[in-house]
């Protein structure tokens, strides 16, 4: 089968040329496999009619069927903004149809004074029902279809692909393919596999997760299409793991030196939580093993993790190599070279920033310090994964705040060297284990699960707009206590004008309401040149400015233990991750800290549940379980800006943790039967294996 799915899938009947560009460029679907492999993220039972009146707002998200006969039509504006609208009632009640695009189609085939089936996601307008795009089809004609269990697949789709091929069109593109492919599917695992889990067909499998026969053949089609998922990265994770481990060759750090024993000895500002040390112990066995370690340090935002990022690089100072530190931000690394150029003053070390916007001095000294060997430390963001950058003998890598660099970005680090330095990468993500495996690769976890004694919980409330002068009163009380606040604005690429222009207009009002001399405001965003964004960094760090006006720019890292109130705006627009991540800027000193969430009156259900998850808690374990379940399937979206290293379509390593550890299990003894997977019978396995090998492009250790 391997051979006729990756045919082009413009040779599925009723897709041709320009669907098949259309189908690649929204949803990346380029062979019939991809489109095969396209699965519904929901389904819906298309026996359920409603009657309008049933139809209420509280099922804004999902989608309902209603049998209404059309009683009008009309249309609205011109040009581009041309609108066509149907108006339709049944006895309980009567709804408006619109269309934005494909009028000249649709109006042809809506007839007044007959009845549809019409399905579509509800809205409400004064009150009124609307249906945007709905899908309809003749009663008559609908009811002679055979229905086989009523369900019907929802698949993740674009407004594009929404409007050229409607929910029906998709539909019918999936069963042709299904009709063409059906014969030339075989099996991807072997029989005694499939019996020992109790798994279904592959070809059963993909022909019930689009057509299901049933609830249970859904169940079972699912089951089996996650089980090949998980299969497939972990046979390619178990062989970069063997493969890394067969090698053994790691760099070794046997010393523990002078620089790390005068540091531990005479400058460390604080003592060590228990957690602190366990992980540096932990990085000192791996780099005594002889194997490269590859280590992915979890801990919640100010746990402290970049005193182990020092101290674990003195280490690698005092074995004689060179230590990088990559940040995703230019703020964050110069934050993370003035505190650790500050930690280590005095004392035979050479420290070292390079970044995007490092002038042609400072540019010069690191790079020909780090080519000669002379810096023993450098820092930086990934203007370090240049090809001008030349260590003279890089042996530890520590990677900050790692989920905010794309993959292949990291990937690119250690190609620079003929064996591979030791990898430290550190997350304020928590994510277990095998998860951790599933996004990233072959990595060992280590966890600093205690924050740094002393530290209170910070305290979270949602306000409106409405409550603006309380918040601005609060916010008087706690400068004049002689504290410092945080103004984030989001910023999202797609409209940055007006994001611009909303931080902008904040910034004014802020200004305006909390005037000179009394106090200082600043402002911080990324189209500001950077030595004004670090002098505007550099005011607020020193306590000459009260409130710092930014853009999420300062969500990561930013170390300023005075400020006590994040204020976050239009907060719904912003991920759990991030709304966590910008509280965790906060709270990082001994006094009582706050986050204050402000959006509008209206928000959608998935934000209200955001929102009100960051008043609940705290925990950073259980927000990013909550942010995967909130996400879900079927936002390509949110999958890709997670970073994820594989590429899974159906399987959710939260969801489906168990059948993720059973694929675990299932790919170590396989492998240790047949390490290459040569036998006959594992050829499928192979192909599985090779779909996911995606993942080896992003592997820590890969040196080629
Ligand atoms: P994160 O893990 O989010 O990167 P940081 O490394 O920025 O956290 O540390 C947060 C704050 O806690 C910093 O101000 C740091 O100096 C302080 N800190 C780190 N470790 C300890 C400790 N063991 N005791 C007290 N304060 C600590
Ligand atoms: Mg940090």
């Amino acid at each position: 089968m391997a051979d006729f799915l990756n045919n082009s899938v413009k040779f599925v009947p009723g897709v041709g040329e320009a669907r098949a560009k259309l189908l690649e460029k929204e949803l990346g679907i380029i062979t019939i496999g991809d489109l095969l492999r396209h699965y519904p993220f929901r389904y819906i039972d298309r026996t359920r009619i409603y009657r309008i009146a049933e139809v209420n707002e509280s099922m804004d998200s999902s989608l309902v069927q209603i049998r209404a006969r059309v009683t009008g039509v009309g249309y609205a504006g011109t040009g581009r903004k041309q609108r066509f609208s149907a108006f339709v009632s049944d006895a309980s009640g009567s709804a408006e149809l619109t269309w934005f695009a494909g009028i000249k189609w649709i109006e042809k085939s809506v007839e007044v004074g007959r009845e549809y089936l019409i399905f579509g996601r509800p809205s409400f307008y004064r009150g009124e029902l609307q249906l945007a795009h709905p899908e309809m089809e003749l009663v008559e004609k609908a009811l002679s279809r055979k229905a086989h269990s009523g369900m019907q697949g929802i698949y993740p789709s674009t407004e594009k692909i929404g409007s050229t091929l409607g929910t029906k069109g998709f539909f019918n593109i999936i069963a042709n393919a299904w009709n063409v492919t059906e014969k030339h599917i075989t099996e991807s695992i072997p029989d005694s596999l499939r019996a020992h889990y109790g798994l279904m067909s592959l070809r059963e499998a993909i022909f019930n997760v689009h057509f299901p026969q049933s609830a249970e053949k859904l169940q079972q089609a699912q089951q089996r299409l996650k089980f090949d998922e998980f299969l497939g990265v972990q046979l390619s994770i178990q062989a970069q793991r063997t493969d890394r481990l067969t090698r053994r060759n790691g760099f070794l750090f046997p010393k523990v030196g002078d620089l790390f024993n005068t540091f531990f000895n005479e400058r460390l500002p604080f003592a060590l939580t228990g957690a602190q040390k366990r992980v540096i112990k932990e990085i000192r066995q791996d780099t005594v093993s002889g194997y490269q370690m590859n280590r992915l340090l979890q801990g919640d935002v100010g746990s402290g993790k970049t005193m182990v990022a020092l101290m674990s690089m003195l280490l690698a100072v005092d074995n004689g190599f060179q230590a990088c530190m990559m940040a995703p931000t230019e703020i964050l690394a110069r934050q993370h070279f003035a505190t650790i150029s500050r930690q280590t003053e005095g004392m035979n070390l050479r420290v070292a920033i390079l970044t995007g916007s490092s002038k042609a001095a400072e540019r010069r000294h690191a790079l020909e310090g780090i080519a000669s060997g002379e810096v023993n430390i450098l820092i930086g963001t990934h203007a370090l994964i240049e090809d001008k950058v030349q260590f003279a003998n890089l042996g530890y890598v520590v990677i900050d705040e790692q989920h905010r660099f794309g993959v292949e970005q990291r990937a690119r680090l250690w190609t620079k060297n003929q064996q591979p330095p030791h990898i430290l990468v550190m997350t304020a993500t928590p994510i277990p284990r095998t998860l951790a495996m599933t996004l990233y690769g072959d990595l060992d976890v280590s966890v600093i699960d205690e924050l740094p004694p002393g530290r209170q919980p910070i305290r979270t409330y949602h306000y409106t707009d409405s409550a603006r002068l309380k918040l601005w009163g609060f916010l008087r009380e706690q400068i004049a206590a002689g504290r410092q606040v945080y103004v984030v604005y989001p910023l999202i690429q797609e409209s940055e004008t007006m994001d611009y222009k909303d931080l902008e207009d904040g910034f004014q009002s802020i200004v305006q309401d909390f005037p000179q001399p009394d106090y200082r405001v600043t402002v911080c965003h990324g189209k500001m040149k950077p030595q004004d964004k670090e002098e505007s960094m550099r005011q607020f760090k020193e306590h000459e400015a009260d409130i710092l006006v930014a853009t999420s720019v300062i969500e990561v890292g930013v170390d300023v233990p005075n400020a006590t109130v994040m204020v976050i705006e239009s907060a719904e627009r912003f991920g759990l991750s991030q709304l966590h991540q910008l509280r965790g800027r906060v709270g990082r000193g001994g006094g009582q800290s706050y986050c204050i969430l402000m959006s509008g009156e209206k928000l959608s259900r998935e934000a209200r549940k955001r929102l009100q998850a960051m008043c609940q808690t705290t925990d950073g374990f259980r927000l990013a379980e909550l942010d995967m379940q909130l996400r879900g399937a079927g936002d390509i979206n949110g999958t890709q800006q997670s970073g994820m290293a594989f590429d899974l379509k159906i399987a959710n390593p939260t969801l489906d943790a168990d059948l993720l550890q059973r694929a675990r299990e299932a790919a170590i003894a396989i492998l240790s039967r047949d390490p290459q997977l040569e036998h006959p019978e594992n050829r499928g396995l192979r192909t599985l294996r090779a779909r996911h090998a995606g993942g080896r492009k992003f592997d820590f250790s890969m040196i080629s």
